[in-house]
């Protein structure tokens, strides 16, 4: 039994086929997945999908890139819909350099309604980086200083120095299949330090097809096993150990039975 922690059901991609796809995942083994928004809208789709399909849950929140894009009232509707009883998680949320979407400062003021506002319900937070390591740990150091973290750096790409702190912080390391990627060498060696009881893994579907279905487009749950065997193999333990491990750390977070 696999969980995929992070998934973008809601989008166009799955429009015509979405219950397929969770069915194909389901007889593939992973039977529970997370949908994230990346917009309120998003969101909102993401809370009724979770209400439509048994073992599929929602995050909701606005992914940094898209929060300038947004309308002033589509904070409140994510604070709302944050209490939603199928809501696992508050995100995506996080820091980009990369694109230049959104003032970077208007980005910090987000990531840090949105971490305020998984503290105020308890629950865990997910974290998008991109080139920008050093403000993100800033940001979750401050944090620290209100109470031990409850998140996750998802798709994880940075290094075992950074993966350590952020466990130390309290938050949990997901990776995605780039883990599976011919170059991703320095990835695979971090993952390998990631305590037993903080691993998870994760789609990012539409996104980051694994090795060897990475030309298949778009992603999907059930390809979160070839993820799942290579994490497998290089930290020494069988796939069926290896799923039961970060299943469960994810069930635990996320407060699922
Ligand atoms: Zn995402």
């Amino acid at each position: 039994m696999l969980f995929d922690t992070h998934t973008h059901l809601d989008q166009a991609e799955f429009d015509a086929n979405r219950a397929e796809v969770l069915a194909r995942a389901h007889l593939l083994g992973v039977t529970h997945v997370v949908a994230v928004g990346c917009t309120a809208e998003a969101s909102q789709k993401c809370v009724d999908l979770a209400r439509l399909h048994e073992n599929v849950y929602a995050a909701v929140g606005i992914q940094p890139n898209y929060v300038a894009e947004g309308r002033p009232e589509d904070w409140s509707a994510i604070e709302k819909l944050a209490s939603s009883p199928s809501v696992v998680a508050v995100g995506e949320t996080g820091l980009d350099r990369h694109w230049d979407f959104t003032p970077f400062d208007q980005q910090q003021d987000y990531f840090d309604r949105h971490i305020r506002l998984a503290e105020r319900l308890n629950l865990p937070f997910v974290v998008h980086m991109r080139d920008c390591d050093r403000d993100i740990m800033e940001m979750l150091r401050a944090a620290r200083k209100r109470g031990l973290l409850k998140g996750i750096m998802h798709s994880f790409t940075g290094d075992a120095i950074m993966a350590a702190e952020c466990v130390e912080l309290g938050m949990h390391i997901s990776f995605a299949g780039m883990i599976t990627y011919k170059n991703a060498k320095p990835l695979r060696d971090c993952a390998r330090t990631i305590p037993d009881d903080r691993l998870l893994l994760e789609t990012d579907c539409p996104y980051l097809s694994p090795e060897p279905v990475r030309k298949v487009k778009p992603n999907e749950p059930s390809h979160l096993r070839h993820t799942a065997e290579r994490v497998a193999e290089l930290r020494g333990v069988s796939l069926e150990q290896l799923a039961a491990t970060t299943s469960g750390n994810a069930r635990q977070l996320f407060g699922v039975v």
